[in-house]
């Protein structure tokens, strides 16, 4: 099977809270019948565009990749361990929080929900004055949380944090959290669909019905302790001509954005599949003497295999690149190389 730099095509998943324009980076989906909240670029149910999978899922095609194409950490992992989105909230979404994998393989009632979920947000954009709720204030207690919800006062008990394009954001499964509107994000997760709402601003749906609550099971993953999400501190490097910016490496995802105008090289790890995620620019991926060409809101899965390619743009570029790592060697050791001090890195690390 040749290897090649794939392309996965998008879904685009209505919600009550999401936008009827997906500008900036759908810019031909306007005046949309039905609001879109999630456009989901990993789903299992999302088709291959291009390479020896074509018109087949990513769920589907995960069980058929060879180990090598996987990478070699992720020979025997059962299900595609990545999910990202891009999400267009027009209005809050709820106020919810996710469990980690303990609790989830636990309580789970069938094996596609064996996994908890931490996730990460990168602000594509963000007008003046948005932000996002995540984190409880100190003295939050179970007691205090139950109360709030009833009285409709939940907001008061959660950390504000504005948010402005090129934030990231850390969220740890436990943490409670919501989105405000007025952003537009990429979500980077642990690939779950387990989310615990706690309130939901007394919305009704279509039918006319509020959606369902779960305040009970999240009383019981809630981290009522010290919080540890939040923004992140990212690190700039300016290495030749791409500006790397780090934002975050936990056991799930580590995540980083490269900023370039010209042609520059790269090479995959055998380890591990990339992700890069195309957030402005056009241009190609030149590999093993093959060219693909890239564009705005793409999102290209390059097998673990792939070895050394190169990104050549035609218009400046820039791009998230997420992937499985090992927090030592892939990160810090990449970092420390080029004499980051551990101050520094340190707190871009959660093992
Ligand atoms: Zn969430």
């Amino acid at each position: 099977m040749k290897v090649v730099p794939l392309l996965l095509e998008p879904r685009f998943v209505p919600r009550i809270w999401g936008a009827r324009s997906l500008e900036p980076l759908f810019p031909e989906h306007q005046n949309l019948a039905e609001p879109i909240g999630e456009v989901w670029l990993t789903g299992e149910e999302c088709r291959f565009a291009s390479g020896p999978f074509a018109q087949r899922t990513l769920g589907e095609a995960w069980r058929e990749f060879p180990a090598e194409w996987r990478g070699l950490r992720l020979a025997d992992v059962f299900r595609f361990p990545l999910l990202v989105k891009f999400l267009f909230p027009q209005e809050k979404l709820s106020i919810q929080v996710h469990p980690d994998d303990s609790y989830a393989r636990q309580h789970s009632r069938s094996a596609a929900a064996d996994r908890g979920k931490t996730e990460m947000w990168y602000a594509i954009t963000a007008r003046e004055g948005a932000g996002v709720l995540v984190g409880l204030k100190p003295g939050v207690t179970a007691a205090s949380f139950r109360r709030s919800i009833t009285d409709s006062t939940l907001e008061d008990l959660l950390e504000r944090i504005p948010v402005a394009a090129g934030d990231a954001i850390f969220v740890p499964a436990g943490t409670v959290h919501t989105i405000g509107p007025g952003v537009v994000l990429c979500e980077i997760q642990e690939y779950s669909d387990i989310t615990y709402r706690v309130f939901d601003y007394n919305r009704l749906t279509a039918e006319g019905k509020p959606r369902e609550l779960h305040v009970e099971q999240a009383l019981e993953v809630i981290n009522f302790g010290e919080q540890s999400g939040g923004k992140l501190s990212p690190l700039r490097i300016h290495r030749g001509s791409v500006t790397e910016t780090y934002f975050v490496a936990c056991r799930y995802f580590a995540t980083e954005k490269w900023e370039f105008a010209e042609r520059i090289a790269a090479v995959t790890s055998p380890e591990h599949f990339d992700l890069l995620i195309f957030l402005s620019g056009s241009g190609e991926i030149e590999s093993r003497g093959d060219f693909a060409g890239y564009a705005p809101a793409q999102v290209w899965l390059l097998p673990a295999s792939l070895g050394a390619y190169h990104l050549v743009p035609s218009e400046p570029t820039s791009l998230l690149r997420t992937y499985v790592p090992e927090i030592v060697r892939d990160f810090v050791q990449r970092l420390a190389d080029q004499r980051v001090p551990e101050s520094a890195w340190s707190k871009l690390v959660f093992p």
